[in-house]
Order: C-alpha cells, then structure tokens, then sequence
C-alpha cells in the first residue's frame, strides 16, 4: 500500500515537472523528424526484417558463437573470461585493475555496466573512474542515474545542465549546447591521456574473427579503447553474430532506429590490441593503441531465457533506445518512472526481470498501455507489451485485480451487476453522461451512461451469415454502433446475426493476468461460433479482434480456422462488401471531418487505409493527424490502473483535436469513443463523435430504411 502511494506521487510529480516534460516532449521530437527523414530514403521494412531474421539466426547459435569468438578473439591476442554473475564481472575487472597497478579509469557508456554498478564498486575500491559520455558524465556528476539507454542524460534541459558544469568546472557556462560541448571536450581531454584504463562495452561481437563492434557519435569510445594501455571490454551473451555481414546489417538498423542516422559518426571494429608487423614483419603487440585487450562475456540470466520460445524475444533488443521516444507513457513520465533500477521503459521492465528478477519488474507491468507503439518501430519488432502480459500472466493477477476480471469473465455476474448499475444510475443522469460519480471509472469526471438495449436479428433472411461480435463496450454502452453494423452489413446483401450467448473478448481479464478467465472467455464465444457456424465474424473493437486473431489461437490453437474468418468492420466492408459501388452518401458529406486512429488499429491489426476509404466512400474528406499518431489515452484497464497518465495523454490527444478544428470524428474502436465523447463533452466541445459504422449506416440508410 506504502509503495503504491510512493509510487503515486512519484507519478504526480513527474507530471508536474515542466522542466522533465519540456525535456521529453523535445527529444521525442527531434528523434522522430530525423527519424522519418531518414526512413523516407532507405527501405526500413527491409532493414526491420532483416535484422530480426539476423537476430533469430545467431540466437539459436548462441553457446557455439560465442566459443567459435573466444577462439578468434584469443588468437588475435585478447584474453577473453566468461563469467555467469555480475560479482563475478566486478570481481575479475578489480582483479585487471589491481594487476595493472590502475589508478585512473576512463569509461564509454555501456548499459551492462550500469546493470552491475561497476563504476559505484570501483570507485568504493578507491579508483577514479571518469565517464566520457557526455550524458553520463552529466549522471555523475549529477549523482543521478540514466533514464534512456542512449540519451542517459534526457531528463535534464540544456539550463540544468549548464548549471550543474559551472558549479563542476568553477566557470560560467552558459545554457548554450555547443559552449556547454566545449567546455566538457576541453576538461575531457586530459582523463583520456593519463588514464590507466578504458573500459567499455561493445554493441556487437562478431564470431568469425572475434571482433568487437563499438558504435558511437561522439568519439569518445574511439579514445576509451585505443588511448590507456589496457583495454577491458564487457559485453553480454547476447551481443553474438556469425559474420561481418550481419554486423553492418544490425549496425544500421541500431543507428537509424537510435539517432534517426544513416549511420553513426563513428563505428570501431576492434580485433585484438594494437600491433605492428613494420619492422622486418617481425609481429609486435601495442603500437598507438592498448598493449593489452581483456574482454569479459557476461551472462546474468540471459542464457537460461534463451530457452523460452517467447521471452527469447527479449534478447533480441539492440539497445537502440528508439522505443521510448515513441512511447506515450515514457513521454510522460520518463525513464525514472517507467523503467527499472537500470533499463528505462517498457523493454526495461522486461530487461529488469532477467537481471535482477520477476519481482522487480512486477510493480512495473501497470506501466505499459499496451498500445503497440513500440513493437511497430522496433528495429527487431520486439512484441514488448505482450511479453509483459506473459510475464504478468504468469504471476497471475491480485486479489483486485482477480475481483475486477470476475466482473467480465463471469457472465451472470456481469449481468447482474450491469443490470444493478443501470438501474441505480438515474440519479447521475444527464444528456447521456453520469456525472459526479462517488467511485471514479476512468480519468474523466463523467463517463456515458449505461444503455442495455435488446439483441436484435437481421431482417434480411438470405445472404452469408455474419456474426457479429459485439464487445462489452458495444453492448453496455454504444448499442448504436452494433444497429449500424447491422444496417451496413444488411444493405450489402448479408445476414447479420448477434448473439446475446457472446462474451467478453476477454481482453480486461488477459490484461488483468487472469488468464484461466481469458480462457474460459474465449471458449464461450467459440463454442457460439461452433454452434452458429457464420461465414464470417465482425468486430468493431481492434483490441477485441486482435484479442480473437492473435490470443484465441495461441489458447486454443484446434479452433485456430475461426481467426481466418474474422475481419475489423471496416476492412470487411472494403474487401467484402462492394463498397466502391455504393452511391450513398453522407448528410454532410463535406463537414470537416478529423479521423482518430486507435493504437490497435495501426499496430495490431496494420489496417491503416480500410476506414478512410470507407469514409470517402460517403463523401468525406477525412483529416488524419501528422506523425506521429497520439494515443487517447483509454487503453482499457490502463486508464483504470493508472489514471493520471491517462489523462495525461488524453490532454495531448484534445490539444492536437483542436488544432484540427473538426465538426465530426470518426474512429473504430468502442474504446476510443468512449474516451472521446466523454473527454470532448467534458470540455463543452460540440464535436461529434462517431464509430465509422455509424457514418456508414447513416449514408446508406438516408434514403431507404430498409431493414427496420
Ligand atoms: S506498448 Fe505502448 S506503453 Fe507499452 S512499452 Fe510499448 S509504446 Fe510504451
Ligand atoms: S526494444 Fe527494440 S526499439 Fe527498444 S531498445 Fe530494444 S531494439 Fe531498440
């Protein structure tokens, strides 16, 4: 309960601070154009599939790449250790130092230093240990810790910065980058030159001539690995590649993905320590660079995840960091916050239960929205948020949370409690809303009211059976949305069937890690299916279908046939239905009509262009909001679970609405319009919110009512 309300605060503050929100909002920014600049020249998909086929590959191969590096690596002159635990890694580096009489020792940003504290054990031993990295160097002085695993320093502005290097150096510095870049490259210089030691980590190994990949913008590393006498590298297990050739594919799918680039300013690749064969080829080793190249293989839980087909995945990540800029829960609060001890973000919840464990990463799981962002610009397409949920699922929910799953998994409870609800909440009632609730349901101060309207069959008795799956936000609250369906669908030829036997998708309880309820869930509504036995099933909910494409499945792979038969409302309508031919069109088709789309819809289902063309079908000309896309903010139980950051990003969400000027928004998910009825009606808006259903029905139906 204690660390709850911590951690409530700590969120409340984090929310607060303008100078950590300007912080994020920039970076973000700054990343994202030069992201998409990059992106518009190259093929990304491409890069994208290749580096995760590479990924795949060489972890498979893991233990024989990582003998066959040792091999190479030790015959080029490294001495190489693996080690399984991080006081096994601080241990041999403090036993190199001690040898090597090290008193000064300069490091490059390296994550898996972080993971095991290697500058706080060393500097407790009495070394003096320099960071070069800009931004780290920024984290030491500021005693802080890294909130990104490229930009460490992203929660600092240029003015906190300044201030905290003037009082360090004894200067004036101003809040000006380039003087303040200056200033550190000028005291930098000398922590280079008399250093005993550089240590660092490495982006990639290669296996076929032990070689270490170092990828760096600001020089620093270049320096670290060939200006001390002795060289210490420490990478983990994961880092592996077969050949050459997949390093430079990874290389540029990690600096695209990391810094928007082409490729980064500078790239090392370094085979042993220096050497010289210029007199009479006789071989000499330490020319310009180190004498001596110890490179430290480190495990710390990552073999043994190898095993798991699914959490594999995890070992994947590149580190490029691009992630959390497109994350809206991260662009709100920041590393600190939403992340582990060591790894920010939702990747470093999953990081954190490798390396430190389950229990560490449990109090982070209620960060992640589920919102997919992340998995869609991952340069190895890691399916972050579902690995979270497997990683919950498998702790299985609380006492709450098993209490707030029963109300959806447990259907005459529901319906008990619906009923109890809809009857008890005239007092609330105004113009559809309830308003002034003593319990809060979402971030918003009012919700729509309950509206329990009966199933009703299709009229029309020919054509192929569609069933529609409704979704509780459909059935409880929008029943309007499953009328359109059944008009659209109607006027198209089909028959349009809804079961009241359907259930719950099951996404709330799967959410909730109650997965014996997602089961029972997904049983319910196939044994409908089974008994009804449509041509096909529409959903008009993104989470809702993928909950039916992409979970039942994995739950119940026997009835897997039945996801080759579901299709979104829209891209039904597009593929299915003879839209194009219709000569409907809307009552006013030309109103400036702005389209929301949901998370789910772009990065789970990859339908982007099916409600447009549905909506300029009728006559619309549909705005879409320039990248990148904002999420509402609804995202289910996350808006339950952490209200704040979902208000939050709704706030985003309606200062980017406005700026649009809209009459009308269209979108296609229940969850989405729930969040935007209720927060435009909260702020006296007179737009008008519809699923794109809805529009559809009502263009088709203008002249002829036919099916009532
Ligand atoms: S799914 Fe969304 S909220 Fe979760 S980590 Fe990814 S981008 Fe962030
Ligand atoms: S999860 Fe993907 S996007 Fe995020 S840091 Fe790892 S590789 Fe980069």
């Amino acid at each position: 309960m204690f660390s709850w309300l911590r951690q409530k605060k700590k969120i409340k503050k984090a929310l607060q601070n303008q100078s950590l929100q300007q912080a994020l909002a920039n970076a973000s920014s700054h990343h994202f154009q030069k992201f998409v600049a990059t992106t518009k020249e190259i093929n990304w998909s491409e890069y994208k599939k290749r580096a995760k086929a590479i990924k795949k590959e060489c972890l498979r191969k893991l233990p024989q790449l990582i003998q066959q590096f040792s091999r190479q690596a030790q015959q080029s002159g490294a001495k190489v250790y693996q080690v399984s635990t991080g006081s096994q890694a601080l241990s041999l580096i403090e036993k190199i130092l001690l040898q090597k009489n090290a008193k000064l020792i300069v490091k490059s940003k390296s994550m898996v230093t972080e993971e095991i504290n290697l500058r706080g054990y060393l500097q407790q031993k009495g070394f003096q240990v320099v960071e070069t990295d800009l931004g780290e160097w920024i984290i030491q002085l500021a005693g802080d810790r890294p909130s990104h695993l490229t930009a460490p320093a992203i929660h600092k502005r240029k003015e906190e910065i300044a201030s905290l290097l003037s009082h360090h150096l004894h200067q004036k510095i101003p809040a000006d980058p380039q003087l303040i870049v200056k200033a550190v490259r000028q005291e930098m210089r000398k922590f280079f030159i008399e250093a005993d030691v550089g240590i660092s980590g490495a982006n990639l190994a290669v296996a076929e001539s032990g070689t270490l990949v170092i990828i760096s913008n600001e020089g620093n590393a270049r320096l670290v690995t060939s200006l001390p006498p002795v060289h210490i590298a420490l990478i983990t297990v994961e880092k592996f590649v077969e050949t050459l050739e997949q390093a430079a594919s990874l290389i540029k799918a990690l600096t695209v993905a990391s810094s928007g680039l082409k490729l980064t300013s500078y790239v090392s690749f370094i085979t042993g320590p220096s050497r010289t064969t210029d007199i009479e080829k006789e071989l000499i080793i330490g020319a310009h660079g180190p004498q001596e190249v110890h490179i430290i293989i480190l495990d710390n839980g990552r073999l043994k995840i190898n095993q798991d087909k699914d959490l594999q995945q995890i070992l994947s990540c590149l580190k490029c960091g691009g992630c959390m800029l497109i994350c809206p829960v991260f662009q709100a609060v920041g590393g600190h916050i939403f992340g582990g001890p060591v790894y920010p973000g939702g990747i470093g919840v999953l990081l954190t239960a490798i390396t430190k464990s389950p229990q560490e990463a449990r109090r982070l799981f209620d960060f992640c929205s589920d919102c997919r962002k992340c998995e869609e610009f991952c340069p190895v397409s890691i399916p972050t948020s579902q690995l979270i949920l497997k990683l919950k699922s498998s702790k299985g929910p609380n006492m709450i949370e098993k209490s707030l799953s029963s109300f959806f998994s447990r259907k005459e409870l529901s319906k008990v409690l619906t009923r109890l609800f809809y009857f008890m909440q005239k007092p609330w009632e105004e113009n559809g809303y309830l308003k002034n609730l003593p319990f809060p349901l979402s971030s918003h101060k009012l919700m729509p009211a309950l509206k329990l309207k009966n199933h009703r069959l299709s009229k029309n008795q020919q054509g192929e059976k569609i069933y529609l799956f409704e979704g509780c936000l459909t059935r409880f609250f929008f029943p309007e949305i499953r009328e359109s369906v059944r008009r659209s669908l109607s006027h198209f030829g089909y028959r349009v069937i809804s079961p009241p036997e359907q259930s719950c998708c099951g996404a709330p309880s799967f959410h909730l890690g109650d997965i014996k309820a997602t089961k029972r869930l997904a049983r319910i509504n196939i044994e409908s299916w089974q008994k009804e036995n449509p041509a096909y099933i529409i959903t008009v909910c993104p989470t809702g279908n993928s909950m039916l494409t992409k979970i039942y499945p994995q739950l119940y792979p026997e009835f897997s046939s039945w996801a080759e038969k579901t299709f979104d409302f829209s891209q039904f309508v597009c593929q299915k239905a003879h839209l194009l031919q219709t000569k409907a069109k809307a009552l006013k088709p030309n109103s400036n009509l702005f389209y929301h789309y949901p998370c789910h819809y772009i990065n789970s289902l990859h339908l982007k262009e099916e409600p447009l063309k549905v909506l300029k079908a009728i006559g619309f000309f549909p705005q879409v909001e320039e990248e990148p896309l904002t999420c509402c903010g609804f995202s289910g139980v996350f808006s339950w679970k952490q209200p704040e950051i979902s208000a939050r990003l709704w706030q985003k969400k309606k200062d980017k609405i406005i700026k649009y000027n809209p009459s009308f928004i269209a979108t296609d998910c229940p969850g989405c319009l729930f969040q935007l009825r209720t927060g435009l009606h909260e702020a006296n808006s007179p737009i008008k919110i519809y699923h794109t259903a809805e529009l559809l029905a009502e263009a088709l139906n203008k002249d002829k009512r036919s099916d009532d």
